[in-house]
């Protein structure tokens, strides 16, 4: 079985793409999604960043504010690497144990594992293939503040914050072009697939 992973940048249709090859029944693991759920009250991650950053970051209810820490850490690198550290092994941990149940049942040739940091967070090393969803800066600013309501600014901030999509780009085994339309991107990823099923013969 083949493990691949997917990337993009922040607005780049990395979440459009995966929900293409979802609908073609291929697995893809999310690890946003498990980031998410180890971050509920009381999950490891949960635990990790109260140990490490202190009660300033958690609701009066005890939830995590996510508001509170995205701005903490998209403003200061050192909190951001310093959050990264400690929550990327406990999520990583999940997604091979996901790779690792399907695996085991033996019904699928491929598995996505789609991680936004996926060159970042060395996910690269760990994956048979890696793909990246990319489009022209202009375009990812104009659908972040279509898709979040950002302003100008705070869309190139959170741009700026990660690695360029141009050094994923060029990192990358396949790169899938977002820039025109939806269909132009499915041919893509279905001349993408279709190869790897030849190459599997
Ligand atoms: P993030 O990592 O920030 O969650 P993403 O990489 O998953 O973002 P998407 O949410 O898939 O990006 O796409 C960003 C926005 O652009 C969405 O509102 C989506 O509907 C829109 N979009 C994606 N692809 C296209 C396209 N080819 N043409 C027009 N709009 C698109």
């Amino acid at each position: 079985m083949k493990v691949i992973g997917i990337t993009g940048g922040i607005g780049s249709g990395k979440s459009t793409v995966t929900a293409m090859i979802r609908d073609l029944g291929i697995p893809v693991i999310d690890a946003d999604e498990i980031s998410r759920k180890l971050s509920q009250k009381g999950g490891r991650v949960w635990q990790a960043i109260f140990d490490c950053f202190g009660p300033d970051y958690f609701l009066p209810d005890g939830t995590l504010d996510r508001k509170a820490l995205a701005n903490l850490v998209f403003a200061d690198g050192d909190k951001r690497e310093m959050l990264n550290r400690i929550t990327h092994p406990l999520i990583k941990q999940e997604v091979l144990e996901r790779i690792g149940e399907i695996r085991e049942k033996g019904l699928d040739r491929i598995v996505f594992v789609d991680v936004p940091l996926l060159f970042e967070s060395g996910w690269d090393e760990m994956v048979d293939e890696t793909w990246v969803v990319t489009v022209p800066e202009s375009i990812q600013i104009e659908r972040l503040i279509k898709r979040d309501g950002y302003t100008m600014s705070q869309a190139m901030q959170r741009i700026k914050s990660q690695m360029s999509l141009e050094e994923k780009c060029r990192r990358a085994d396949i790169v899938i072009d977002n820039s025109l339309s939806l269909e132009h991107t499915r041919e893509q990823v279905l001349r993408q697939l279709d190869q790897k099923v030849q190459e599997d013969r």
